[in-house]
């Protein structure tokens, strides 16, 4: 069984199937760790090098994750891919811990989702300056699976329902002048990985030291065992996930303009996290 083959198979009909984009479509795509080199991956072999732009996202000061964007760097230059590296500190004026640090005292965010929303609003600024059209992000099959049984659950765990995951919860999605798709929707979490590594390639694994707070992680593991049952569930022909998650209520952010699942101040939740910071500081 050509397992390559099965996963190119399933992407390429992700793609057409959803119109995620076309040839000549320039892409962003989010480049940390193992998972995410199997979409770039992808995308070197079968679209155009000059029209993709790799983006790194530092969160907080690392070693590890400081060689790891040396090994994007090489990995870029060898096939004249557009790379460029941004981080918190750029963007927001501060480190995550600084940032989680300064919301303590007045908000109840757990620092995953104020990374999660924080990584996302980097993300969009990054590719706007890049001027690509569409961002493609890592999403597997596995956090499909987890984006329903979240839903399916409710409980505390609701609250991480459609800020965290609403990027991977439809295949593809206008959200402003980008658009947002995830072409690893139907490949299971194993696949993707078995994809990533087949050329040889490793990453430094980094550990978040917010990592407590990801419930998220648990589910995953709940789910392996669930998907092994029933591999058809990843199956495109047979299921069709993307018909499950109806996409969330998206609306126009007042402070940023793009569409998403915004809370009850008409923004969205990256932007008020931002606006939470601003008060702090001030
Ligand atoms: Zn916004």
């Amino acid at each position: 069984m050509d397992s390559v083959r099965d996963l190119e198979n399933t992407v390429h009909r992700a793609i057409s199937y959803h119109r995620m984009f076309t040839s000549a479509t320039r892409i962003a795509v989010g480049l940390s760790g193992i998972d995410s080199y199997a979409l770039y991956r992808f995308l070197l072999r079968h679209h155009d090098h000059k029209l993709l732009t790799g983006i790194t996202i530092l969160e907080t000061r690392s070693s590890q994750r400081e060689d790891e964007v040396r090994i994007w760097q090489e990995l870029a230059a060898k096939s004249e891919v557009t790379y460029v590296v941004t981080s918190f500190r750029d963007e927001f004026g501060a480190w995550l811990d600084e940032i989680v640090e300064a919301l303590e005292p007045t908000s109840s965010l757990s620092p995953c989702l104020i990374c999660a929303q924080l990584r996302n609003e980097a993300l969009r600024r990054s590719a706007i300056r890049e001027g690509v059209d569409t961002v493609a992000t890592g999403g597997n099959a596995n956090d499909v699976l987890s984006v329903m049984l979240i839903r399916m659950l409710g409980g505390p765990l609701v609250a991480l329902d459609g800020v965290v995951y609403e990027h991977r919860a439809a295949p593809a999605y206008r959200a402003s002048t980008l658009t947002y798709c995830s072409p690893l929707f139907y490949s299971p979490k194993d696949a993707v990985r078995s994809y990533a590594s087949e050329d040889g390639s490793t990453f430094p694994s980094y550990r978040c030291k917010f990592l407590w707070a990801r419930g998220e992680l648990r589910l995953t593991e709940v789910l392996k065992p669930l998907l092994e049952l029933f591999p058809e569930a990843c199956d495109l022909a047979t299921f069709d996930a993307s018909e499950l998650l109806p996409n969330p209520d998206l609306r126009e952010c007042r402070v940023c303009g793009e569409k998403r699942r915004l809370l009850p101040a008409e923004r969205c939740p990256s932007c008020q996290i931002l606006a939470l910071l601003d008060e702090g500081v001030a």
